[in-house]
């Protein structure tokens, strides 16, 4: 599971916080925005502490960066099959272009698009998962592509990519949760095809044994479709399978980056996932991710495969992703003093005991400094991030969980003075609340819930764990934010020294409030429902407590000058209401009620109101900030000395979007 960044731009303060390692003076050199485009803004994220680490573990992650990047187009093909034919059609394209770059409006809009089909790896947006709307003509495109050779390896598809792109009736979202639709037929993702979703749900209901207590990730690494006599088949990406080319390369880079191993553990865990991509057993997956999650003792680490289930309308199939990280030890004291607290903190959860777990086992948590980000990763990046997903090996073997630092120190930099708390918070002393508490108790919230949150709880004996079916994302994550916000407020905070100030969780709750019920919707679309699993999550929770707290006036919505403001009265009040739908949604997610469940997402998560949305994005306009951030990578090299034996790895800061865009195409162009 995967947690992005709450607010787009929120203007934070450095924290006070003592155990971050935020300590040295900032570069004012560096520049942290990189490209501004249509609802984008693109970052750089530096990788403090890559310098001091040693030449064996500058190799490792050298290698597992390079098995990283080899899976970018795994993940576009996966979004639609026929995002890399476009993408090769557009990059000749641009590639050629001989007019005016900066004078021809039809070009500059197709750079647009070309620069929104980059960021979303594929033609939908990669969080409402649309299809883009190109702003230039198909006269336009056709002109440019009749000056391009005849043998482009796409000419041959050329009238069928064109009308994919300009057609908006067809292919239009990538992935549709739309209650009471076959989410397959009118999803165009590449997870299935030919096949419906009764015929796709019969098919795992055939493979699945209920009185299996460990059981596998059906489809996590499969499309799914018909053979020759009509029969449903899984086309399981592996070494020899689907997706082979792309793979092979993985499992190079992942062979020499073994070599540089830290330890034993380390080893066998690059050896289990070698093993994995060549069998594509999904008992060698869960072998691999027991070694991976036993391993606490490695300073670098990496996410490398089919993980999180998004991108798939039923939530079973993983869309590729890889990062590459370190520790950051100083940090990570933070998370330590969390899990080593694990059990009292699931002992005290305001939730029925009989969903409690007897013993919360192995929560391991760390803060991260990610070295690069690939496939689902990249350029769009979670902020958390815990893992394995499987429920059983959870239980069993418990969960890594990590916060990337250097990522959310990237946001938080780029968003100063953009004058967004003046815009929507509601007075001085909640904007200096924010200003010095909200770094932290951001991080905090992540830590909380990424490494308790969703490891906590448990399942009554015989639930099945996908029984909330196409809303089992939006309440797990809703699980894991309450969670994290009730607890941000508990006293435990500030005696564990996690926080210095009582009061400091208020920072948190004002600006959850505020982006669940307001200010989240600048990334909806006028007309549109809220799709996404953490925002829905977010409105649910806001709208909850919300109404729940209208008795006691706990929230005020406060009307100013034509303006809607969020006021809090009542911050303890509010703390409890978090607790109690807490205990609703643990009840719902142990016992299986997805009647409940879907009732609670149905009435609070997806409609929006249109006058406060049109309110939203009309103040947004006059800010200027991108609904969306995401980040291009660093660029790593081998230094060599004259005998050509590695000295050194050097990590630059120095590649722009579109080079790397186009860099990333040309070398690591895994499925040609
Ligand atoms: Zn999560």
């Amino acid at each position: 599971m995967k947690l992005k960044a709450i607010i787009a731009g929120a203007a934070v303060a450095m924290g006070v916080y003592a155990c971050t390692t935020k300590t040295e003076a900032p570069e004012k050199e560096f520049n942290y925005v990189n490209d501004r485009f249509a609802d984008i803004e693109v970052l750089r994220y530096k990788v403090p502490g890559f310098e001091e680490l040693s030449l064996n573990q500058k190799q490792l992650i050298y290698y597992l960066n390079e098995a990283a990047l080899w899976g970018r187009d795994i993940l576009w093909d996966q979004n639609c099959k026929y995002n890399l034919p476009i993408r090769y059609m557009l990059e000749d394209v641009y590639n050629n272009y001989s007019g005016d770059r900066e004078a021809d409006k039809e070009y500059k809009a197709f750079e647009t698009y070309l620069k929104q089909v980059w960021f979303a790896n594929g033609i939908h947006h990669h969080y409402s998962t649309d299809k883009f709307v190109p702003g230039f003509s198909r006269e336009f495109l056709e002109g440019e592509l009749a000056k391009l050779p005849a043998d482009a390896r796409w000419r041959s598809m050329q009238d069928e990519l064109l009308e994919v792109i300009f057609n908006p009736e067809i292919y239009a979202k990538s992935v549709n949760q739309a209650e009471g639709q076959d989410l397959i037929l009118t999803s165009a993702n590449n997870m299935y095809e030919g096949v419906t979703q009764k015929e796709v749900e019969d098919f795992y209901a055939a493979m699945k044994n209920p009185a299996d207590s460990t059981p596998v990730s059906y489809g996590l690494n499969a499309r799914v479709t018909k053979d020759a006599d009509g029969n449903v088949v899984e086309q399981v990406y592996r070494l020899g399978g689907y997706y082979n080319d792309a793979i092979a390369h993985i499992v190079e880079n992942l062979e020499k980056a073994m070599q540089f191993a830290e330890n034993e553990v380390q080893r066998n865990t690059i050896a289990k996932l070698i093993e994995y991509y060549r069998s594509g057993d999904l008992r060698t997956f869960d072998d691999y991710s027991i070694t991976w999650v036993t391993d606490t003792a490695s300073q670098v680490d990496f996410i490398n495969g089919f993980i999180e289930s998004y991108g798939d309308p039923l939530g079973m199939t993983g869309s590729w992703e890889s990062i590459v990280n370190f520790k950051n030890i100083p940090a990570s004291h933070r998370t330590e003093v969390l899990s080593s607290e694990a059990q009292w903190f699931e002992n005290n959860s305001p939730v029925d005991p009989r969903f409690r777990k007897d013993s919360v086992k192995g929560v391991s948590a760390k803060v991260i400094t990610a070295a690069i980000l690939a496939g689902d990763a990249y350029p769009s990046t979670p902020i958390g991030i815990n893992l394995p997903n499987a429920n059983w090996i959870r239980a069993a073997h418990g969960s890594k969980s990590v916060t990337i630092e250097n990522i959310t120190q990237a946001y938080d930099e780029a968003s100063h003075g953009n004058g967004f708390n003046e815009e929507f918070v509601i007075d001085q002393p909640t904007r200096e609340l924010l200003d010095k508490y909200l770094f932290i108790t951001d991080n905090l919230h992540t830590d909380l819930h990424e490494c308790l949150g969703h490891g906590s709880g448990k399942l009554l004996p015989g639930v099945d764990p996908d029984a909330l079916k196409a809303h089992g994302s939006t309440l797990e994550e809703t699980r894991a934010d309450l969670f994290a916000l009730y607890y941000l407020g508990d006293p435990k905070m500030v005696e564990l020294g996690l926080l210095d100030n009582p009061e400091a969780y208020k920072a948190e709750y004002y600006k959850y409030i505020l982006n669940g019920m307001m200010t989240q919707l600048m990334r909806i679309e006028p007309g549109k429902d809220v799709e996404e699993a953490h925002m829905r999550n977010r409105k649910l929770i806001a709208e909850w407590v919300y109404e729940n707290g209208k008795v006691d006036n706990v929230i005020e919505i406060v009307k100013r000058d034509g303006k809607t403001y969020i006021k809090i009265n009542d911050y303890e009040k509010l703390r409890g209401l978090f607790g109690q739908l807490l205990g609703e949604i643990q009840r719902i997610k142990s016992t299986g009620d997805y009647a409940a469940g879907a009732a609670l997402v149905e009435k609070y998560a997806v409609k929006v109101d249109p006058e406060l949305h049109k309110e939203v994005l009309d103040r947004y306009s006059h800010l200027n900030i991108a609904p969306y951030r995401g980040f291009v990578n660093p660029v790593y090299s081998l230094v060599t000395d004259k005998d050509g034996n590695v000295v050194d790895v050097a990590v630059e800061y120095t590649e722009d979007y579109i080079p790397q865009m186009l860099r990333y195409g040309k070398d690591y162009n895994g499925l040609k």
